[in-house]
């Protein structure tokens, strides 16, 4: 069942648990914000400072032995994503990789080109659009559970005609995986280039249904690599004007010393995870599905959001019944539980999240959506103990004078 090397401590602190103050192992439930550094890349990462530590630019053998070390990264990271090598860039990370392709369509547009964007992104790709295309960005709306209809997309694309389209492969808050492959059919049919941001697929799922795609890019540090290292895979025979200038690195597509310790890294926690963690999705699923019936059971009043779609089987967004979200988050902290009110990259915003209103949900309902989220080194005892720390709360949270259960279709 353990799809992790090493076992015991270094496992635990690797993946579903992070040491707490005190040296305890804390039950960690905010993955997709981050995923601490698996002991595989960690090792890979150390061996190459080690012996990978030169600059691979330089003119000498040893540098040219760290750039063979470079070039068979960019090979094994492109069979990981069903490309050719030539089609890897490597980047600081995924808001990086966004940003490149969303700039990168400007050159050459007209007043009337635009980009579409589901209404469901990631502030990466919503800001990026919005930075660099001002008032031509389109939003592709979704349903009650937050799919984007891909029979609508492929109308919208014929009547719009954007210069791109950002589709995400799998939300960040609540988990909804999107029908990749239905959206590629419908962006070539109508001879659009798409931008799948991959951020929380790659590294959860198997990438063979990503192929398609035309830009495709993601962040190590949400698989267990290290922090500020991700990719762009290009589409075959495709280019852009290079965002960061500079030396003429990675192709002439990203100028900058390339960071090999932690390239190896990422490639090497990835494989890991092919091998030895993506047959054990349906055992995921399970425990997911178990710690869901036990709020429905416990929390009268609750609903998941997205629940009858598509998710991933590491994310929960959970509207509770009463209190808000901060509150949970607190006491949820106090027991020695981290989890998340939504996206990281929008905490300490007072306003609702986008994605949760694009699902239909009211700015109040919003205010009471928690989002957990694991990683392979959960185990089904961490969501037992989640789902009890949470229905154990909210007894202590209706006997409370000050914060009441609410009225769930409030
Ligand atoms: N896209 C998605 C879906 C994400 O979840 C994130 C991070 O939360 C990003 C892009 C940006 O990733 P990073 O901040 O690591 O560049």
């Amino acid at each position: 069942m353990q799809c992790l090397p090493g076992g015991g401590e270094d496992f635990r602190v690797c993946s579903g648990r992070r040491k707490g103050k005190y040296g305890h192992l804390m039950p960690y439930f905010d993955c997709n914000a981050t995923v601490p550094l698996h002991p595989v890349a960690r090792a890979a990462w150390l061996e190459a400072s080690d012996t990978a530590g030169l600059n691979p630019g330089g003119p000498y053998r040893a540098a040219a032995r760290v750039h063979a070390r470079l070039d068979d990264a960019r090979e094994r990271m492109a069979v990981l994503l069903g490309a050719r090598p030539d089609r890897v860039v490597f980047t600081s990370g995924a808001t990086e990789s966004i940003n490149t392709v969303i700039a990168g369509m400007v050159p050459g547009s007209g007043p009337d080109d635009r980009v579409a964007i589901t209404a469901t992104e990631h502030p990466a790709v919503r800001s990026a659009a919005g930075f660099f295309w001002g008032e031509r960005v389109i939003e592709l709306g979704v349903d009650g559970l937050g799919r984007l209809d891909s029979g609508e997309l492929a109308r919208r694309l014929l009547t719009d005609r954007p210069r791109l389209a950002c589709i995400m492969a799998a939300n960040n808050e609540t988990g909804v995986v999107t029908a990749v492959e239905a959206c590629v059919e419908a962006c070539r049919a109508a001879g659009v280039p798409m931008l799948c941001d991959a951020t929380q697929w790659v590294g959860k799922l198997p990438t063979s249904k990503l192929e398609g795609t035309d830009f495709l890019v993601g962040g190590a540090h949400k698989f267990g690599g290290p922090k500020g290292i991700g990719f762009l895979r290009l589409p075959a025979g495709g280019s852009l004007p290079p965002l960061i200038q500079g030396g003429g690195q990675e192709g002439g597509h990203r100028a900058g010393t390339e960071n090999v310790p932690s390239i190896l890294a990422m490639v090497a926690v990835l494989e890991h995870i092919a091998n030895e963690c993506l047959p054990e999705i349906s055992g995921r699923e399970v425990m997911r599905a178990a710690f869901e019936e036990k709020l429905k059971s416990g929390l009268p009043g609750v609903r998941i959001v997205g629940e009858g779609a598509d998710r991933l089987w590491n994310t929960v967004s959970v509207i509770l019944p009463g209190g808000d979200n901060g509150w949970w988050v607190q006491k949820l902290d106090q027991r020695g539980f981290e989890v998340s009110t939504g996206s990281a990259c929008a905490s300490g915003h007072d306003t609702a999240s986008h994605v949760l209103t694009a699902h239909g949900l009211t700015a109040a309902e919003a205010r009471r959506t928690l989002r957990l989220s694991a990683s392979w080194g959960t185990e089904a005892a961490d969501w037992e103990a989640l789902g009890d720390a949470m229905v154990s709360l909210a007894a202590e949270q209706t006997a409370s004078p000050v914060i009441r259960v609410v009225d769930p279709e409030s």
